[in-house]
């Protein structure tokens, strides 16, 4: 059994989005931090938040380093609409550097386990750091986009992250839903969506999307049958995970040259 359960009273079954981020917010106080890319349901959710609990809500975001130029910038004008902090979080600067050397800036183009490694120094490790300081934190994953996200639940028990609390608010939501709610109040959207991107990652593995293609679609356009999923909520086990181990293998020890 995890540390969190039985700690606590769940939120009703069938509680909607602002229950639940009432609740979590109730529960866990500074313990809980929202964390987003800055696509619709991210902006969605920490519109909610703000609204419930005002500017002192925890927000975090992973800085890959590689990230969109637009995302900075509206990540600027949720700091000014809001009045909130959102904290910055980056690979381990020694981490990187040891990837960057033995394997160059654009290892991800290269074979899919180099990308993924890629994900984990930049996007996964990160994570993992600012989780172990948490008892709960909140997502913007929806079942409705991936086909790998459609058992995701409202509240759970994040197993992979040390057993804290996970929220996914907006899990049952759809896209329509989403931008109806972004509409109806106003909330400042990634303007990479009206130049045709569906999800929106690092600048260099995300592109725009044709019409009737899957939101997901122009994420890691060029792994035509790898898996798509970044790590970020991956459950380990498969060849692919041992291939990019190995990679990792080389950058983790491999730092210690640089360490001061
Ligand atoms: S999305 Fe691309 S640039 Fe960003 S961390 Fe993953 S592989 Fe690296």
């Amino acid at each position: 059994m995890s540390l969190a359960q039985g700690r606590f009273t769940w939120p009703a079954r069938g509680a909607g989005a602002r229950e639940i981020l009432r609740w979590g917010i109730e529960e866990f106080g500074r313990g809980m931090a929202i964390c987003t890319s800055f696509q619709a349901t991210g902006s969605v959710i920490i519109d909610m938040a703000a609204k419930l609990a005002g500017p002192a809500i925890t927000v975090f975001s992973i800085d890959t380093g590689r990230l969109h130029e637009e995302t900075y910038r509206l990540i600027a004008a949720f700091r000014k609409r809001y009045g909130i902090v959102v904290e910055m979080v980056p690979p381990d600067a020694d981490e990187l550097g040891s990837m960057l050397t033995l394997f160059g800036p654009n290892l991800f183009y290269e074979t899919p386990a180099k990308r993924k490694a890629c994900c984990e120094i930049r996007k996964v490790r990160p994570l993992k750091r600012r989780l172990a300081t948490l008892e709960a934190w909140v997502t913007g994953l929806r079942r409705d986009q991936d086909r790998g996200r459609g058992g995701i639940e409202a509240v759970s028990i994040d197993e992979e992250h040390g057993g804290i609390v996970k929220l996914a608010p907006l899990a049952g939501w759809t896209q329509r839903q989403v931008l109806a709610y972004a509409s109806e109040h106003d909330v400042p959207l990634h303007p990479l969506y009206s130049m045709g991107y569906g999800s929106i990652g690092c600048q260099p593995c995300t592109r725009a999307i044709a019409p009737g293609e899957a939101s997901r679609a122009g994420r890691w356009w060029w792994e035509s049958d790898a898996d798509k999923e970044c790590g970020m909520h991956m459950s380990a086990g498969g060849r692919m995970r041992r291939d990019v181990d190995l990679l990792l293998e080389q950058v983790l020890p491999a730092r210690q040259p640089f360490a001061v």
